[in-house]
């Protein structure tokens, strides 16, 4: 799915495994799997740009680092019970749970935004679905309308209280 100047890793997400399709109009993209996962599974290494600003397809590998992966990764659909966990440092996407083929690889933002490029509602549908979702060092903005029931992401940074 990678163009050819990220170079050659059978590692990387191919056209017969995965692709990235129109979920609807609320979630818009998201990547959806035709091969099956048992949890634990390594699913996949990922490629895109180094970048150091925050966009919408973006993600988060330390503090001012980012990547930007149009092909792949960047399509990955925000669940707050997810399937899948990435490893920012290595590139990596493990299964946290047993996937089905014709399953959408969905992540938990939090676990690698500490800021959104921006926050929105949640209807996952978990059980646990905080609703409302920021990134994991971030307060909901001021306007935002929080539901009932609504908690920061689990492994919020203490530095938030002081903002
Ligand atoms: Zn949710």
């Amino acid at each position: 799915m990678y163009p050819p100047h990220y170079g050659k890793n059978p590692l990387f997400p191919n056209k017969m495994d995965f692709r990235v399709v129109l979920r609807n109009h609320v979630s818009g993209m998201g990547v959806m799997t035709f091969k099956a996962f048992a949890k634990g599974d390594l699913i996949c290494v990922l490629a895109g740009d180094i970048i150091t600003d925050i966009r919408q397809h973006s993600l988060q590998i330390e503090p001012g680092v980012h990547l930007y992966d149009i092909h792949f990764s960047g399509y990955f659909l925000h669940s707050c019970d997810p399937n899948v966990y990435l490893d920012m440092k290595n590139l990596r996407v493990y299964a946290t749970r047993d996937i089905n083929v014709n399953d959408y690889l969905m992540m938990d933002y939090a676990q690698t935004e500490d800021v959104l490029f921006k926050q929105f509602p949640c209807s996952c549908g978990a059980e646990n679905c905080r609703g409302w979702i920021t990134g994991r060092k971030e307060l909901p903005y001021a306007d935002a309308v929080l539901p009932s029931g609504f908690r920061l992401p689990d492994n919020q940074f203490e530095e938030c209280q002081s903002i």
